[in-house]
């Protein structure tokens, strides 16, 4: 069984992500988008949110589960039997940051990262920016999913 996690904050989730997690169905068995949660981080939705807009947009693809977790994304990996992290690369800062993740993670596992290069028409689209352009009352609806819409 393939299975791989693809953990963020999803806060929210956006056409971005959702683009990343379209392609790597073929690629998986299971993909299970694990909401990271962080004391540190103050988030603009409630985790409840997040995981509904997410199950939402999902609730028809059966190989898609939802899930929280705290600590360290490898050790929650290990929990849950996925061998894969799956994340998405935007731009050379988003490469950096995760080059570095992704080789800690192999030198204490052998857990493997999947990147896949965003699309060329969601490649801007970032939860920080929807933040910003809902907080000022902006129209988020070309950028994150219909079940965030309709909250
Ligand atoms: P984190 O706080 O872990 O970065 P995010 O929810 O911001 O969580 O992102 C989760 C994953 O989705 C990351 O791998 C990020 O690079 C990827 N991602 C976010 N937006 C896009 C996008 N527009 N295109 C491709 N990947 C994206």
């Amino acid at each position: 069984m393939r299975r791989a996690i693809f953990p963020g904050s999803f806060d929210p989730i956006t056409l971005g992500h959702v683009d990343i997690i379209n392609r790597a169905l073929p690629l998986f068995d299971e993909i299970i988008i694990a909401i990271g949660i962080n004391t540190d981080k103050n988030y603009m939705f409630t985790l409840e949110d997040r995981k509904k807009f997410i199950e939402n947009n999902y609730k028809n693809e059966p190989k898609i589960k939802v899930t929280t977790y705290s600590g360290l994304t490898t050790d929650y990996c290990k929990q849950i039997n996925a061998d894969f992290i799956l994340r998405g690369l935007r731009n050379p800062a988003d490469f950096e940051f995760e080059k570095a993740i992704a080789q800690t993670n192999r030198k204490l596992t052998q857990i493997e990262t999947v990147f896949l290069l965003t699309s060329a028409n969601s490649s801007f689209i970032s939860s920080s920016i929807v933040r910003d352009v809902y907080r000022n009352g902006g129209n988020i609806s070309g950028l994150v999913p219909d079940s965030v819409i309709q909250k």
